[in-house]
């Protein structure tokens, strides 16, 4: 395979297609937000349309040129950095919405329009596509399908693969292919299911190794009328994980948009900064943040039931977090984090990954592992609720100028740790591509796809260990 060592352009880019190649130009192309090593691509193509994509990967798969996919850039697994050297496929020319359907209750968006883009024209007709991370600002549409992305919505929808209706898709020989009910001639999309395999689920977290997805498909729902957000503290995590069990099981989060549990040294740290005067030995071992959303009287009723809940199993309101931390995050439901704050130190390592709700307290454990054996790096760490089950995420700041193989050598640790405690990797990129590539029946039926749909191995060489 060219390597990407050859100097000047590798491909020649389709009419109307910018190219770059000059060595500055290449410089914002290297990586993404994860702590993973950069790559050097030789060449930066930017399409506007899945026809040029096309062409692009024609050409590719003839020289066999690697190909790297990047929409915003702002993963934090390394799936778009470009470690074998080629191209960069930027998508952020494909930024049209393309179709609004209200009767059909679809919205069909090119793969590069951003998150924050597409909610401010949706607010404005009542409408939502339900789970938007908190990257929204930056980070693409098809990023996320590409990355099973989650967020606000989760706890309500689950993932973000749940949400497709269906794609367009890229295959490395230039087909394009339709999946859902689009495949058929002029049906257009407006169910994911009922012709027969589901092949939207090939790219769906697919991290670029099958297809570039070229357009994408979303159920709409209503916008909430009204939210409103409560914190309840436990004293450990194990009475935590028990209390959102019956939240799940139950199906009580219907009214819940948002959730997420930290842990005792998150909750120290926030209120030791805002309270600086006030005794942490009250504070809870463990908090869940609940934002709520839908009709005012709905709502109010959801949240009765749930401080209930919350009181049987030994746990209380906690306005005082809720108060100094979770508010602050309600309101504007594109923005949940202050996006900078992750990379106080110099940058942060992140780890995602998912578990049964009743795994919490294993999780929490390797968290405190890693604590524990790697005490020179900063680490949090928080779970994302789900309609069922959690994501829970492992964050390591770190000084990049100084401890970069400390925090790599930590995560890999890390992984290693969380699929022994019954975690799975989430959104894996490059980051978990060892643990991936260890589930050996499924590992290797990835490699025979790959091998089908992609012989000359040009999309994303390395990302999930492909
Ligand atoms: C501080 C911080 C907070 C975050 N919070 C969240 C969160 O709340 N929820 C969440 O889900 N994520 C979160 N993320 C991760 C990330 O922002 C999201 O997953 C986002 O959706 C990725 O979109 P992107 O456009 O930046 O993708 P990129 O980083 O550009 O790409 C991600 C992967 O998708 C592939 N890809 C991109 N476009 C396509 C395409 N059209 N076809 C095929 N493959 C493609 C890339 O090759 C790469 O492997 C966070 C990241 C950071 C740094």
């Amino acid at each position: 395979m060219n390597d990407g060592t050859v100097l000047g352009p590798l491909l020649r880019a389709p009419d109307g297609a910018l190219s770059l190649d000059a060595p500055l130009d290449l410089l914002g192309y290297q990586r993404d937000c994860s702590a993973l090593r950069p790559g050097r691509a030789t060449q930066v193509v930017r399409p506007r349309d899945g026809a040029q994509i096309a062409a692009v990967l024609r050409e590719a798969s003839a020289a066999r040129v690697p190909i790297y996919v990047r929409g915003g850039g702002t993963m934090y697994a390394g799936g778009v950095n470009p470690v074998a050297g080629g191209v960069v496929l930027d998508l952020g020319g494909l930024d049209r919405i393309v179709d609004i359907d209200a009767d059909r209750g679809v919205v069909v968006v090119e793969p590069g329009v951003r998150f924050g883009t597409l909610a401010q024209t949706l607010t404005p007709l009542g409408l939502t596509i339900g789970i938007i991370p908190s990257t929204a600002p930056t980070a693409t549409i098809g990023g996320a399908a590409a990355a099973h992305a989650l967020g606000t919505g989760s706890a309500r929808f689950q993932s973000f693969a749940d949400e497709v209706v269906g794609l367009e898709v890229v295959l490395a020989d230039g087909t394009l292919l339709r999946t859902g009910s689009a495949a058929a001639q002029d049906a257009g999309f407006f169910h994911r299911y009922g012709i027969g395999p589901d092949l939207s689920g090939l790219v769906l977290g697919g991290d670029a190794t099958l297809g570039v997805i070229t357009k994408i498909a979303l159920w709409l729902h209503p916008l909430p009328a009204a939210r409103r957000t409560a914190c309840y503290g436990f004293a450990d995590p194990g009475a935590a994980s028990a209390f959102v069990t019956e939240l799940q099981r139950g199906e009580l989060l219907e009214h819940v948009w948002y959730g997420s549990g930290y842990e005792a040294a998150t909750i120290r740290a926030r209120v030791g900064a805002a309270r600086p005067a006030l005794d942490p030995a009250g504070l809870p071992g463990f908090c869940i943040g609940l934002d709520f959303g839908g009709e005012p009287d709905d709502l109010a009723r959801a949240e009765a039931r749930t401080l209930a809940l919350a009181r049987q199993h030994g746990g209380d309101a906690f306005p005082l977090f809720d108060e100094i931390y979770f508010e602050r995050l309600r309101g504007d439901q594109i923005y949940w984090y202050s996006f900078a704050g992750y990379f106080a130190r110099s940058r942060c390592g992140i780890l995602m990954a998912s578990l049964p709700t009743a795994r919490m307290p294993d999780f929490l454990d390797v968290l405190a592992g890693c604590r524990a054996s790697r005490p020179a790096l900063t680490w949090g760490g928080a779970v994302v609720l789900c309609r069922r089950g959690l994501h829970g995420g492992v964050m390591a700041f770190y000084d990049e100028a100084t401890q970069w193989d400390e925090v790599l050598a930590a995560l890999q640790d890390c992984a290693g740790a969380l699929r022994a405690a019954g975690c799975i990797p989430y959104k894996c990129g490059k980051q978990w591509a060892a643990e991936v590539s260890r589930m050996a029946p499924y590992h290797a039926t990835l490699r025979r796809l790959k091998a089908a749909l992609d012989p000359a191995g040009i999309l994303s060489p390395g990302n999930l260990g492909l």
